[in-house]
């Protein structure tokens, strides 16, 4: 049977005794070694079930766990080994003045050995096509490479969840297509649980599984192909299905082959 990693268990979130509730009795399960997209139009609660699974922010109900642990004060450092968060704007995210030194601080925080430090920078640049950049300013680098380098910092901490929280939405297309290819890559070699939080419909087509969110609430969940086949649906709730998508399932409906299926 495959492991839990996340499980949300009825939980609801709210920012303050007087404000709104933002998550409204949600459960969910995230397997080991899956690929699962969170979708939702602006304000659905994304970043607040971010938020939680890194123990940023508490629920005031229902349960969290993460790799067998539940997610309370007592445990939120153990909790963040395993859950490794990348954030939209790659510059809030910079600290070493130069890449190493970024990769790097993660690891002081936690105490790691300089020699497995020393292995775990080499590695990790090597997985995210960094290396040659090593002693580079994080300033001088693109967007993309700069998201790259936060990508591995991340890695180095060996999380088994990976949360790539809007983190493509600055990049241009052909960037961002390029490190949703990376960290895809890295997530099957490392095993990892990649959790991709999106608005943006074209980044859920290479997942497993997409969980979508609406005013708070788990709305759906499915393949991509099934969340896809609802469109009118989705439209209503604010999210447009990609062309590759409507493509895709109007040459199957003509009954034209497509060699390469582009979703699962
Ligand atoms: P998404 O990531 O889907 O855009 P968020 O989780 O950021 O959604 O926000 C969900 C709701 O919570 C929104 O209504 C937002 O205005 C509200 N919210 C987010 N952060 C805060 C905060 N720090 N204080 C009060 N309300 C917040």
């Amino acid at each position: 049977m495959r492991k839990r990693l996340v499980e949300f268990r009825n939980v609801s979130f709210r920012y303050g005794d007087e404000q709104p509730w933002v998550l409204k009795n949600c459960s969910f399960v995230i397997y080991e070694n899956e690929s699962v997209a969170i979708i939702g139009h602006n304000g659905s609660g994304k970043s607040t079930i971010a938020k939680l699974m890194n123990g940023l922010l508490f629920p005031q109900e229902g349960e969290i766990i993460i790799n067998g642990q539940h997610v309370n004060n007592e445990t939120v450092w153990e909790v963040r080994k395993d859950v490794g968060m990348v954030f939209q704007n790659p510059d809030n995210q910079f600290v070493g003045t130069t890449v190493q030194d970024d990769v790097a601080f993660g690891m002081e925080n936690r105490g790691i050995p300089r020699a497995e430090m020393a292995n775990r920078i080499d590695d990790t640049l090597t997985a995210v096509g960094m290396q040659q950049h090593r002693m580079t300013e994080p300033h001088k680098l693109s967007g993309g490479q700069k998201q790259r380098v936060a990508i591995a910092g991340v890695l180095a901490i060996f999380p088994s969840v990976l949360i790539m929280d809007e983190a493509t939405a600055m990049l241009d297309p052909k960037g961002r297509k390029e490190i949703m290819q990376t960290v895809s890559d890295v997530q099957k070699e490392r095993h990892l649980s990649l959790i991709t939080i999106t608005h943006d419909l074209e980044e859920v087509v290479q997942t497993e599984r997409v969980i979508v969110m609406n005013e708070g609430e788990v709305w759906d969940e499915s393949t991509p192909r099934g969340i896809f086949a609802k469109k009118e649906k989705l439209q209503r709730i604010g999210l447009d299905v990609p062309f590759v998508a409507t493509l895709s399932d109007e040459l199957r409906k003509a009954g034209v082959p497509i060699e390469n299926e582009p979703l699962n």
